[in-house]
């Protein structure tokens, strides 16, 4: 038997156990028998010297160019290339996602540290006018100092670079604290930062639990700004315990997004949208594809479609070729899952498919719930309020177009919402209409390109906005600089 690999911190350039050796396992939920690895439960003294190691490098780093600060984002992202095919493998093991998609997201892992290396050498300023004929003015970028980066186990590669790769490229040094469920993962991603070189103490990483290490983080006086994906209930205490220091924050959290479909839509398309939206990654997407807003005159012709495609989706272990559809990521989420699955049945919506364990013999040892439709949903219940996470959709029917958007936006989330029809003066009312950061026309909720904004709006998003150039706004604080001879 493989003996159980222990990882570690990284903290100042160092592989570090914690101070007090306590550590936990990570398992696989495909097979709940199998441990990935055993991993730290740090504490605030390990916090402490990563908070202390980045304050130390923070002064040097800023004094690099861009250029030169992007040149080992290029390197980490050649690393991270490099190992594609491990760290896919190691996603699967650990959070359940096809191999595929862990493969394809480790992809735009390197994707992003490219986008952002590129950052380095673009404008960070404008000139002004000044009002004074004899003045220049202008306006340049200064980092926030440590930024600390807390991340959720869905995305274990691309949310944390999505939030490294700009902290670093704008100058700030980070102390990144990844979600434990999925800290082998991460350790596999520093080791290429470390591969690339980065100087000691730019960035480091403690492993360990949300009120310890996150809350520590978002508590800390010598973090300068914490950026933080997660659920709604841990952003608002991250968002408070920030706002009472005076530091700056960004929360990305949850959504409960929607797909209409138009009378004219077209059904075929918008049923495979639906799917993938709902069910890729298991549901497990802050983006995922929940309320399902069919106008009537098409409701019982896409409904039919929509229940024939979900029949053929394929349950089954990740690392699998034949896998459309993997467990839910850990046991707390996949109770979650099962728990709104009873909520749903108990207020009175009905079950058309899924929502059960699979009867397969060698299933039995993981997390697998089978795709769930239900109908006869209405806005006021549970399942059609709250975020849950995994492969369960809510199938609405509407009047017309105005009742399908009045529907959509009776939520208190507001992060991606997707529309079928192939008439755009309905596709400009959902854009006018549609309270969402992401507004989608023919494509599915969870579609996110790198180089463009990405947030929500009301309760899914703190309103900043991650990637593309948009990230800039929170990394750094601006200067108006004036200046006469
Ligand atoms: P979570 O809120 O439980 O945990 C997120 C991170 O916060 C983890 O690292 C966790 O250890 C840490 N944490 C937990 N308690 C903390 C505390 N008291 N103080 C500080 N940090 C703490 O979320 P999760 O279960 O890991 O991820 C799922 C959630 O993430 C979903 O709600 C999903 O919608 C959301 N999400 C949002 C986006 C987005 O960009 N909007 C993307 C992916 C996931």
């Amino acid at each position: 038997m493989e003996a159980l690999q222990n990882y570690s911190n990284y903290i100042g350039g160092a592989w570090l156990p914690p101070q007090r050796g306590e550590s936990t396992t990570s398992v696989n939920p495909a097979d709940r028998n199998e441990v990935v690895g055993c991993v730290p439960l740090s504490t605030r003294e390990d916090l402490e010297m990563a908070v202390s190691a980045a304050n130390a490098e923070r002064g040097s780093w800023r004094k690099l160019s861009g250029a030169q600060r992007g040149a080992f984002l290029y390197k980490a992202a050649d690393a991270l290339e490099r190992r594609l095919e491990e760290i896919g493998r190691m996603m699967t093991r650990e959070m359940g996602k096809t191999l595929a998609e862990a493969k394809g997201e480790a992809a735009r892992g390197a994707a992003i540290l490219r986008y952002y290396a590129g950052e380095g050498m673009r404008k960070i300023g404008d000139v002004i006018p000044a009002s004074d004929a004899d003045a220049f003015m202008f306006t340049t970028r200064v980092p926030l100092g440590v930024v600390g980066a807390i991340t959720p186990w869905n995305f274990p590669v691309a949310i944390p670079i999505w939030k490294i790769a700009p902290a670093l490229i704008y100058g700030n040094a980070v102390v990144w604290k990844p979600a434990l469920e999925t800290a082998v993962t991460s350790v596999l991603v520093m080791e290429c930062f470390h591969e690339a070189g980065l100087p000691k103490g730019v960035l480091n990483m403690v492993i360990g639990e949300g009120k310890e290490i996150g809350q520590g983080i978002a508590e800390h006086p010598d973090v300068h700004g914490i950026t933080f994906t997660g659920s709604n209930a841990v952003g608002k205490s991250v968002g408070q315990a920030a706002f009472t220091r005076g530091a700056k924050y960004q929360l990305e959290m949850g959504g409960k997004n929607p797909i209409i479909v138009a009378a004219d839509a077209d059904l075929d398309l918008a049923v495979e949208a639906t799917i993938s939206g709902g069910f890729k990654s298991t549901g497990q997407k802050c983006t995922a594809t929940s309320r399902v807003i069919v106008v009537q005159d098409v409701y019982d012709a896409f409904r039919n479609k929509l229940i024939e495609k979900t029949a053929s989706i394929r349950v089954g272990n990740g690392l699998s070729e034949s896998t459309w559809l993997g467990p839910c990521a850990n046991e707390k989420q996949y109770e979650t899952v099962l728990a709104y699955i009873r909520t749903g049945k108990e207020e009175g919506a009905k079950l058309l498919i899924g929502g059960s364990r699979p009867e397969e013999e060698e299933l039995r040892n993981g997390y697998y719930v089978t795709p769930a439709v239900f109908e006869d949903v209405h806005s006021h219940m549970a399942i059609a309020q709250e975020e849950i996470f995994g492969p369960v959709l809510s199938l609405m029917k509407a009047a017309d177009l105005a009742a399908a958007i009045e529907l959509a936006n009776d939520v208190p989330f507001g992060l991606s919402a997707s529309l079928y029809t192939k008439d755009i003066a309905t596709a400009l009312a959902f854009v006018q209409e549609m309270e969402a950061g992401l507004v989608r026309i023919n494509a599915e909720t969870a579609g996110v390109e790198l180089q463009a904004p990405f947030g929500g709006m009301k309760g899914s998003s703190s309103h900043s906005r991650e990637q593309g150039q948009a990230a800039i706004e929170f990394f750094t604080s601006v200067k108006t600089v004036f200046m006469k001879p």
